[in-house]
């Protein structure tokens, strides 16, 4: 008897087993009876074995797939990235599959009606016709293969099926195919020697598996870049697929993939329904498009042939999975190119220290542009020592100054500022009282505008409180800044000048950012306010000044990986003035002039902050000198979720492994969120595969202990945040 091992769409580790009656294979989607209702699972394994009573065993109702729904990469993929993350398969594969698929639809395209002529109607004399102008008008155009279903109203249709002239039939529509009418724009720009270095070294290696790292400081034409490889990996009929951070971030390089390619080009957004996902999906793995560019989870999508993997701005953390299932797509993505034994670009002006590292191991090569591309060159960069200086919503006079100076030339100016709302927290003026969220215990942030108060850690708003509530008192004031006081105080200060503010508040609404950069790029005097989104992606040719109004929170914190963060922030944020023809401006303003780090950053670069950062890490080994594994737990007694990391921690205490060190448990970052008591226990060991056979054993252990039921916990294998 043959027994099907499935995964499930479950929290738990465990397959499930029933009996396989019908033929069927391995990555195939089944229906299972399962608890009181039907579910849908995917076969990992079939073989003889169980260890249920047979008399247990249930049938499989039903088989969904006439072919494994994968292709063979994907699924080897999926399997690695389980064993990897110590995550729950059935969760994992079914996060890796378009909504529909998981619902159980179809994995083929939905049949369209289509009208046809009869054999009467091939045959048919057009003068019987002669009365119906529009009848005979719809018989040539089916004859002659001209026609258009909308030229006709539903009468006429009507009237000739009725004359058994036409009907209609389902048809799956036909399999598109690109390849044979592809070619490439031609383009004006003339590469520069290390752009054509780049590109010949790509292609030297024919096609095949090699990780480049692609670093290029912003405007340096890494774009130009991939567009030139990708050219030739079109033309060799192979398809592509390239992952940004944020979709809605990229509308300008997207157009020039689109101007440059004569090939279907598919975008992942998150804007799109669960069935125009499923149709890229479909699309994809059919080899119908050429390109896909999309977001994290776009990795999975399945390719009919698959020639090439970039991933633009490899550095930032959006590819990092935060809840569920914490994978890292550029690390997955390696690990795919590999399997498909393509090569893979990771491209960015800041590379994270961990690429950094491998490309100075020589497991990546290297490939820089350190020039930018056309006239532009490179921003003056100065520190604002503002010890002692009247602030007002975060600026210093001297800053305002230079703001003043670049406005009045007609040029524009951007203004830094990682935190949005107009205060980070309320306080009461008499006795001290903070507004905080009560699921959180963190003080909430002040949005002015929509006269609320919102926590930025579980997003509930609430109404701002007319008195405090411990003593009445309805002074209640604002304290610190964030983007929405900042656009105010500009208002104030320069009432002439347009200001726009980009942050998640205001291009939460589709199309909004996009308006903001025809705007912004209409030019004239302008000033741009914004947080992080602005570091990402935009080319703003008319910004001659940068200025980066607060970064110390930065500079300290427990978080060993702040400062690469800012350094990334600071480098790409800093990138975005002055390109083309004209020369920018870049000034910081701090409490901590001296700092080593800013020092380093401002006069050296990058490239040497990496240098002297990533030695630190050695001498500290911290990653990537050491490997870590954060074990996460929550409850809501703030007593289950420390007592099941302590049993962890002494578990792991008696294997007796010097080279595993442990942190904790201990309070997360955040130690409360939305009603959950949140602990931490942080594993770090200096052989990855060694940790990765205690975390073996440690989860079949933690099965036995029963118990586990009253903690949320959780494995996060490569941690991003401390
Ligand atoms: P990056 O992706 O590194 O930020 P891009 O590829 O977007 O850089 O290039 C920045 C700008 O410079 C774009 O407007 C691009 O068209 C232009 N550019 C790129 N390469 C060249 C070149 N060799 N000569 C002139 N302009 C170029
Ligand atoms: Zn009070
Ligand atoms: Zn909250």
């Amino acid at each position: 008897m043959l027994i099907a091992h499935i995964a499930l769409p479950v929290p738990l580790y465990q397959l499930y087993d029933y009996r396989l009656t019908q033929p069927a294979e391995v990555g195939m989607r089944v229906k299972v009876p399962f608890g009181k209702r039907d579910a849908i699972g995917v076969i990992v394994s079939i073989d003889q074995q169980t260890d249920v009573p047979i008399e247990c065993l249930k049938d499989i109702s039903e088989i969904i797939d006439n072919e494994p729904l994968f292709t063979p990469a994907v699924w080897q993929l999926l399997k690695w990235a389980v064993s990897y993350y110590h995550f729950p398969i059935g969760e994992v594969i079914f996060h890796a599959m378009p909504v529909l698929l998981r619902q159980g639809k179809q994995a083929s395209k939905t049949e369209i009606k289509q009208w046809q002529l009869t054999e009467l109607g091939k045959n048919c004399d057009l003068k019987s016709l002669s009365r119906s102008y529009k009848q005979q008008l719809l018989l040539t155009s089916l004859k002659n293969n001209t026609f258009s279903e909308n030229d006709f109203s539903a009468n006429i249709f009507h009237q000739l099926e009725k004359k058994q002239l036409i009907k209609q039939v389902s048809v799956t529509p036909d399999t598109v195919e690109w390849q044979s009418h592809f070619s490439t724009n031609p383009t004006s720009i003339r590469l520069n020697e290390e752009q054509t270095k780049a590109i010949a070294s790509v292609n030297q290696q024919n096609q095949q598996f090699n990780v480049f790292l692609l670093e290029g400081i912003t405007g340096s034409g890494k774009t130009e870049v991939y567009l030139n490889i990708l050219s030739d990996i079109l033309s060799a009929g192979k398809q592509a697929l390239i992952l940004v951070p944020e979709i809605g971030l990229t509308p300008q390089t997207i157009k020039r993939f689109k101007q440059r390619f004569n090939a279907p080009i598919d975008i992942l957004h998150s804007g799109l329904t669960d069935k125009q996902r499923f149709e890229v999906w479909l699309r994809s793995r059919s080899g119908e498009n050429a390109i896909v560019v999309g977001t994290r989870s776009a990795l999975f999508t399945p390719f009919k042939h698959l020639g090439m993997i970039i991933i633009d701005e490899e550095h930032d953390n959006s590819y990092k999975q935060q809840e569920g299932w914490r994978y890292h797509a550029r690390d997955l993505a390696i690990i795919r190119a590999k399997i498909e034994n393509i090569p893979i670009i990771l491209g960015s002006a800041t590379p994270s220290l961990e690429t950094l590292n491998n490309a100075q191991n020589q497991k990546y090569q290297l490939l820089q542009l350190t020039q930018r591309a056309g006239d532009a060159s490179l921003a003056q960069q100065s520190i604002l020592d503002i010890r002692g200086l009247v602030l007002c919503a975060g600026l210093s006079q001297p800053l305002i100054d230079q703001i003043k100076k670049h406005l009045s030339n007609n040029n524009q100016v951007m203004l830094f500022l990682n935190r949005r709302g107009f205060s980070p927290s309320i306080i009461c003026h008499d006795c001290g009282w903070i507004a905080e969220c009560p699921r959180c215990d963190m003080p909430y942030t002040y949005h002015q505008k929509q006269h609320k108060l919102i926590c930025h850690y579980c997003d509930t708003p609430r109404a701002l409180p007319h008195q405090c509530p411990k003593c009445g008192s309805t002074h209640l004031i604002p304290i610190g800044f964030g983007t929405e006081q900042l656009e105010k105080q500009l208002e104030i200060l320069f009432p002439n000048i347009k200001i726009s503010r980009i942050d998640r508040d205001t291009v939460s609404k589709k199309g909004a950012l996009d308006n903001y950069l025809k705007e912004i790029q209409q030019g004239g005097a302008h000033i741009l306010v914004g947080t992080q989104i602005l570091a990402k992606g935009h080319h703003f040719p008319d910004v001659t000044l940068v200025g980066i109004v607060d970064v110390d929170g930065a500079l300290f914190s427990s978080d060993f990986r702040a400062t690469e963060r800012f350094a990334q922030i600071y480098t790409q944020v800093s990138g975005r003035a002055g390109r083309e023809a004209k020369t920018g401006e870049v000034i910081l303003q701090t409490y901590h002039p001296d700092h080593p780090l800013l020092n380093v950053l401002l006069s050296k670069g990058y490239q040497e902050f990496a240098k002297f950062t990533l030695q630190e890490r050695r001498q500290t080994h911290l990653p990537p000198f050491s490997y870590q594994v954060m074990i996460r737990a929550a409850d809501r007694n703030n007593h289950h979720a420390p007592n099941f990391l302590q049993q962890i921690h002494d578990w792991l205490k008696s294997l007796d492994n010097h080279r595993l060190w442990q942190l904790g448990p201990m309070p997360s970052n955040h130690p409360k969120k939305a009603g959950y008591y949140r602990w931490q226990l942080l594993l770090q060991h200096t052989h990855r595969q060694q940790l990765q056979q205690i975390l073996d054993q440690l989860i079949i252990s933690i099965d036995k202990w029963g118990e586990t039921s009253k903690v949320r916990w959780s494995i996060d294998v490569d941690p991003i945040d401390n």
